[in-house]
């Protein structure tokens, strides 16, 4: 007997998808683990991999049509794939044309561009500012407004979080009813870690972007330089340690990484998820880690922060597909290299 759940795509919702994609770009039961920044998690039922707008549109159109759930993945820099996999379709977007125009100073965008370093260098050679805030995030178009990216201002004030809202013109959408259609900035009701793509099944299919030209070449790259630098000083690196940055939302004035920290939670590690040491709020993958680790994690961080200090963190990254019961078993704690030389340490010393 197969216990596993019967992948819901009709042998005809299969056949559509093979005629809107080339053959090779829909295949069933691929693992989404080397498709996320955390590197872990189980097998998509059917698996598409679009390199367009138009061809985003018409897979998306084919999956409501047949009513195939599916989820739309960009680099997967803010999502846990369950180790049970995702039942349905999973759409990987990778429709990354971009367009510059030098008379209005805009930049269009498809919405599986990669923001650094694609559309970010694009838009800096051109002379156009307004984007470079956001370098070393890993995201596509679609995933930032999605989550209006953002990032502190530029040194040295760093006074202020810029949002990805500030420089977006307007954005070619496809929405839950089926219309195609451009809509402007306002749409979107952006706020901290939010936009209307939360509520509502509209998906981008591509953006434009205002930018100008009052900076020079010089001082946007250093910006950039700045900024890569103090995420290098702070975030665990995504080559050696993968992770999905911040697992929980910001508590305004009190910081979730800090209340972490003040729990003696880092280093801590069940299975092969661990807190790392350069950061709190970082879970990372230090070795094979399941998404039952990374959930076991999450249940610690919680459970004791509440415990301790009456806060109640709540995670700010999506969970897709089937999830096992988290780990069970007692953290380990692993220490901290005394090589590694943390942000928190380089604050003490100054
Ligand atoms: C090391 C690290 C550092 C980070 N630093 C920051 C930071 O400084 N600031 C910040 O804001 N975030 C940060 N993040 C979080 C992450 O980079 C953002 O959330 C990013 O926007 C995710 O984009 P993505 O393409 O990977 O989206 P995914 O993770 O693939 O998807 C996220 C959500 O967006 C939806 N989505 C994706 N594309 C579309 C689309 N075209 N239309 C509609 N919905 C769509 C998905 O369905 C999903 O619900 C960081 C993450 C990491 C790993």
């Amino acid at each position: 007997m197969c216990l596993r759940l019967r992948m819901p795509l009709s042998p005809t919702a299969r056949r559509t998808f093979r005629q809107v994609l080339a053959p090779d770009r829909f295949r069933a039961d691929v693992p989404l683990a080397p498709h996320t920044t955390f590197q872990l998690g189980g097998t998509a039922d059917g698996y598409a991999d679009v390199r367009s707008a138009d061809e985003l549109a018409a897979v998306l159109q084919a999956a409501r049509t047949h009513d195939v759930p599916y989820f739309l993945l960009g680099t997967g820099a803010n999502v846990i794939v369950g180790d049970r996999g995702v039942r349905g379709l999973v759409i990987h977007n990778r429709a990354r044309s971009l367009h510059v125009d030098p008379d209005t100073n805009r930049v269009r965008a498809e919405s599986g561009a990669v923001m650094y370093p694609d559309l970010i260098e694009r838009a800096v050679s051109a002379g156009l500012s307004g984007l470079e805030h956001y370098v070393g995030i890993p995201s596509t178009v679609g995933g930032a407004l999605w989550q209006n990216l953002h990032f502190l201002s530029p040194p040295p004030e760093r006074d202020r979080t810029m949002f990805l809202e500030e420089t977006v013109h307007s954005a070619e959408i496809l929405a839950e009813d089926g219309t195609r259609k451009t809509v402007g900035a306002d749409y979107f009701d952006f706020g901290y870690d939010y936009s209307i793509l939360h509520d509502r099944d509209d998906v981008v299919l591509a953006a434009t972007f205002q930018l100008h030209r009052g900076r020079s070449r010089a001082r946007m790259r250093e910006i950039m330089d700045a900024n890569l630098q103090w995420r290098a000083e702070r975030h665990p690196p995504l080559d050696t340690e993968p992770s999905v940055g911040s697992i929980f939302k910001k508590i305004e004035g009190v910081g979730a990484g800090r209340l972490i920290d003040e729990c003696g939670l880092k280093g801590a590690r069940i299975g092969g998820a661990m807190i790392t040491h350069r950061h709190a709020n970082i879970f990372v993958n230090a070795e094979d880690a399941r998404a039952a680790d990374v959930c076991a994690l999450i249940e610690l961080a919680r459970d004791t922060v509440e415990r301790e200090t009456g806060y109640r963190l709540e995670t700010e990254i999506d969970f897709v597909g089937e999830f096992a019961p988290p780990t069970d078993a007692e953290p380990t704690f692993v220490p901290k290299d005394p090589d590694l030389v943390t942000a928190a340490d380089r604050a003490k010393a100054s």
